[in-house]
């Protein structure tokens, strides 16, 4: 694969391990700030009423399925990297124009294919 000799390339592939990273440790962020969640729940008692718990447990839990969503294309992106299949096209096949990944590493499709 042509695009893996290409030192931008890796700086894609850097920014995906880095997105992963970043995505883990803010799940782990909101799974310890969680009162309902939390591994004390005593000590979420005295932060709030149970509706403040509620709607904070809420939150997160939405906060924290968006950033499971985006973790879930990071990784698969990262393991198109392992097969050598990242970078092109997974409806039409095509390379994806680098420039694209560069914004959108996660990008599985071309732009054409994505719209
Ligand atoms: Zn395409």
């Amino acid at each position: 694969m042509l695009l893996s000799m290409d030192g931008r390339f890796k700086e894609i592939v850097k920014k995906l391990v880095w997105q992963k990273q970043s995505i883990e440790s803010e799940i782990q962020t909101i799974e310890t700030s969680d009162p309902v969640l939390m591994q004390f729940p005593e000590e979420a008692a005295e932060l709030g009423t149970a509706a403040w718990e509620a709607d904070a447990h809420g939150t997160s839990v939405s906060v924290k399925n968006d950033l499971m969503l985006l973790s879930a294309k990071v990784s698969h992106a990262l393991e198109k990297v392992g097969l050598g299949s990242y970078g092109m096209c997974e409806k039409c096949g095509k390379t994806i124009d680098p420039r694209r990944l560069e914004v959108l590493p996660i990008a599985v499709r071309c732009q054409t294919c994505t719209i």
